[in-house]
């Protein structure tokens, strides 16, 4: 099954941070996909084929107006 990405929107990965968080958000989209940790801030580059091997779910979009739940 096809997972769906897009910018901006926050991941998890079948490997945490080793600053022990395991979401982050895609800041880049191109040929390589650039993540960055939403707790410590560090990014870092993936390929496509390494980022779609190791996602683990895409958590959703990020909406700063959005106050429900
Ligand atoms: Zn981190």
């Amino acid at each position: 099954m096809e997972k769906q990405y897009s910018l901006k929107d926050l991941v998890t990965m079948k490997k945490p941070h080793p600053c022990g968080t395991n979401e982050w958000q895609i800041i880049r989209m191109g040929m390589d996909i650039r993540l960055k940790c939403t707790h410590c801030g560090r990014s870092v580059l993936l390929t496509r084929r390494e980022f779609e091997r190791s996602l683990k779910k895409v958590v959703g979009s990020v909406d700063e107006n959005d106050e429900s739940q």
